[in-house]
C-alpha cells in the first residue's frame, strides 16, 4: 500500500534527510537518497509533478538549440541521461523522430543544420534512439504531407525521446518509497527549524486538509520547490533575499490528431520572432509549444491567456496552413514556469529564451542546501550531486558515510520498468493483459502505456470488482481500476490527482473530464472515507481548475 495516509503515519520522529518539495528533482533526490540507505522524508505542498514537472514539454531531449547557444556540456549530459533513462524507464522514455525543416530565409541553412546534427549524434557516442538522416524536400513532404510546402528546402531526421513527465516523477517517488523514503502528499512547509546555534534543523509542515500542524527534525533540508525557490528563500532568510530564479511562462496547446495530424515531432520556427517550437505527436492528439515569457504572477495560478494561444495558434496555421486552426480546435492547454537561474545583473538584457537552463547548487552557512534550474531529462545527475552536498552536510552533523550504499540509480529500473517486455514485446503484452482481465483490447493498451510492467496488476482489479472495468467517459479508455490504483498505490488525495496527473483524461478528453467528476470523486471518496462536503470540495477544486486552464482564453467547458 502506497496511501498518502499510511505515508502521513510514519512522518514522525527524525530524519537524516528532509526534502521540501515533490517535482522531479525532489523525486530524484530522494531516491538517489533512500537508496544509498538515508532516513529520508519528502513533503510536497500539493501533488507529486503539481508544479513545472507535469507541465514541460515532455521530452527527454539532448536540446538542440542548446547547440545553436554552444552549451556543449549541458548538451552531452543530455543526450546521456536520454539514454540512461531509457534504460530505467522504457515504458515512459520512447525515441521520437524529430524533422526540423528549413525554409527559404532561414537564419541557419541546411548544411548548418545537418551539421549540427552530426555533432548532436557524435556527443551521444552515437548511441541516439537512431541516427539522424537528411530529406529532401519531396522526402520532408512524404513524412509530413500537412506541413507548409511554400519555401521548403528539406529537413534533418533526428531522434530524441518523449516521456510522461508526470508519471516519471511519480515512479521516481514510488521508488524512492519502496527504498523507505516518507513521501508526504499534501504537506506544505510553513517554516524552518533552527536550533541554539542558528543551524536549520528541520520544518513546520501543515496538513493541508486537515490544517494540522507538526514539526519534523532533520540533519539536513533540501529545498526543491523550483519555481517557488525564492519564496522559500525569503520566508527563511527575509524579504530583501537577492532572487536566485528569473522564472519564465511555457504554454502549451493540444489539438485533436485529427485536426492536426504529424507523424513526427516538428521544429518550427515562429514566424515573427524565430523562436523554436514544436508540434508534437501524442496518440489520438498532437499538442504545440511552447511559448517562453517573463512571468512575475502567482505560481499556484500560471495559466495560458488569449496572447499565448493566438501566439501559437499563428505558427501552427504559418507551417500547417490547409489546417485553418482556431481557439476552437483547442481541446486543452497546459503552462508551466521554468525554474531558470537568474543571469548575473551585467547580462540584465538577455531575452528569456536566452537564460541558461543549466542548474545551481548552494549550501548556505546555515546548512540549508537549495537546488534549482535545470532539466527534466538531467534530474538524476543533478539529484545525485545534491545528495553529494547533502552528505556532507550530514556527515559535519555526525552522520557516518561508511554504512551508506552505492545508489545504483542509472541501473535499476524505476518500478514499471521492471518486467518489462521491450518495445517488440509491447503488443503481445497488451493482449495478455487484455486477455487475463477480460478488458477491452484499447483499455488493455492504456493500461501498459501507463503502467508499463506493472499494468497486468491493475488489470486484475477488474476479475475482483467488475465496476472496476467502467470507463470514465464513454469515448476514453481510462478506467475506475486506475482510480483506485491511484488511491491505493500511487498517493492520490484529490481529484485533479487522478485526472491530471495519474491520468492524462484532463488533457485529452473533449470535456477535460467534467462528465467524470463525479464517479470519480465518488469513488474516491469511499476508498478515502471522505464526508459527502469532502467529495464535493475535491469535485469542485477540480472544476475550478478546468476554469483555470480555459478562462483565459475561452469559454469554460460545460458539465
Ligand atoms: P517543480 O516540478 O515545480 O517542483 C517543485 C515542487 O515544490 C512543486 O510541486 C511545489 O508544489 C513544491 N513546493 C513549493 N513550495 C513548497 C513548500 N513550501 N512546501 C512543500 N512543497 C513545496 N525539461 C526537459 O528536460 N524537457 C522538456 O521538454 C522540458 N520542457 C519544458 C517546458 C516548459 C514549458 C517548462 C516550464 C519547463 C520545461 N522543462 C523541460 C524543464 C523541466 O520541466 C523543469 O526543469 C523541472 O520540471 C523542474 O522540476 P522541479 O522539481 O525543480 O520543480
Amino acid at each position: 500500500m502506497q496511501t498518502r495516509a499510511e505515508h502521513w503515519e510514519r512522518l514522525n520522529g527524525r530524519f537524516d534527510l528532509l526534502i521540501i518539495g515533490g517535482g522531479i528533482t525532489g523525486a530524484g533526490v530522494a531516491r538517489d537518497a533512500a537508496r544509498r540507505g538515508l532516513r529520508v522524508a519528502l513533503v510536497e505542498a500539493k501533488d507529486l509533478a503539481h508544479g513545472t514537472s507535469s507541465r514541460s514539454s515532455k521530452l527527454v531531449h539532448g536540446g538542440l538549440r542548446y547547440l545553436e547557444q554552444m552549451a556543449l556540456g549541458l548538451v552531452f549530459e543530455s543526450v546521456n541521461e536520454r539514454r540512461v533513462l531509457q534504460r530505467i524507464a522504457p515504458h515512459l522514455v520512447r525515441p521520437l523522430g524529430f524533422l526540423f525543416p528549413v525554409f527559404d530565409g532561414a537564419s541557419n541553412p541546411l548544411w548548418k543544420i545537418n551539421a549540427g546534427l552530426f555533432v548532436y549524434d557524435a556527443l551521444s557516442l552515437f548511441r541516439s534512439p537512431k541516427l539522424a538522416r537528411r530529406l529532401n524536400r519531396a522526402g520532408v513532404l512524404a513524412e509530413e504531407p500537412m506541413l507548409r510546402a511554400q519555401g521548403l528546402h528539406g529537413a534533418p531526421l533526428y531522434w530524441d525521446c518523449a516521456t510522461d513527465d508526470a508519471r516519471l516523477t511519480l515512479e521516481t517517488a514510488l521508488d524512492a518509497a519502496a527504498h523507505g523514503a516518507v513521501i508526504a502528499t499534501g504537506a506544505r512547509v510553513t517554516g524552518l527549524l533552527r536550533d541554539a546555534k542558528g543551524t536549520v534543523s528541520g520544518a513546520r509542515v501543515c496538513d493541508v486538509r486537515s490544517g494540522d500542524t507538526r514539526d519534523i527534525d532533520a540533519s539536513v533540508v533540501v529545498s526543491a520547490t523550483g519555481p517557488y525557490t525564492d519564496a522559500l528563500r525569503r520566508a527563511a532568510y527575509g524579504q530583501t533575499t537577492t532572487p536566485m530564479l528569473r522564472p519564465t511562462k511555457g504554454v502549451h496547446i493540444v489539438f485533436d490528431a485529427l485536426r492536426l495530424p504529424v507523424r513526427h515531432a516538428v521544429v518550427l520556427r515562429h514566424p515573427v520572432d524565430g523562436r523554436v517550437l514544436f508540434a508534437i505527436p501524442w496518440g489520438p492528439q498532437t499538442y504545440v509549444g511552447t511559448t517562453d515569457t517573463d512571468y512575475e504572477g502567482d505560481a499556484d495560478h500560471v495559466a495560458a491567456d488569449a496572447a499565448d494561444v493566438d501566439y501559437i495558434l499563428d505558427a501552427t496555421n504559418h507551417y500547417f496552413p490547409g489546417r485553418d486552426l482556431t481557439v476552437q480546435d483547442v481541446v486543452s492547454t497546459w503552462a508551466g514556469l521554468r525554474p531558470l537561474i537568474a543571469p548575473p545583473p551585467s547580462d540584465g538584457t538577455l531575452s528569456a529564451s536566452a537564460v541558461s537552463r543549466e542548474h545551481q547548487l548552494t549550501v548556505e552557512p546555515d546548512g540549508l542546501v537549495t537546488i534549482a534550474g535545470g532539466k527534466l531529462t538531467t534530474y538524476r545527475r543533478m539529484a545525485a550531486e545534491v545528495v553529494e552536498a547533502a552528505i556532507g552536510v550530514w556527515e559535519d552533523r555526525g552522520g557516518d558515510a561508511r554504512r551508506l550504499r552505492p545508489a545504483g540509480t542509472a541501473e535499476e529500473p524505476l518500478p514499471g520498468g521492471e518486467q518489462w517486455p521491450g518495445e517488440a514485446g509491447v503488443e503481445t503484452f497488451i493482449d495478455a493483459t487484455a486477455a487475463i482481465s477480460g478488458l477491452p483490447r484499447d483499455v488493455a493498451a492504456e493500461l501498459v502505456r501507463t503502467y508499463g510492467g506493472r499494468a497486468t496488476e491493475v488489470a486484475s482489479l477488474a476479475l475482483s470488482d467488475p465496476t472496476a472495468g467502467t470507463r470514465l467517459h464513454p469515448d476514453r479508455p481510462e478506467i475506475l481500476a486506475m482510480v483506485d490504483w491511484a488511491v491505493r498505490e500511487e498517493l492520490a488525495h484529490e481529484v485533479a490527482d487522478v485526472l491530471i496527473r495519474r491520468t492524462q483524461v484532463f488533457y485529452r478528453a473533449k470535456d477535460q473530464g467534467l462528465h467524470a467528476v463525479n464517479a470519480v470523486s465518488a469513488r474516491m471518496g469511499a476508498l478515502l472515507g471522505w464526508t459527502e462536503a469532502e467529495r464535493e470540495a475535491s469535485a469542485e477544486a477540480y472544476r475550478a481548475e478546468v476554469r483555470l486552464h480555459r478562462d483565459g482564453w475561452a469559454q469554460p467547458q460545460e458539465a
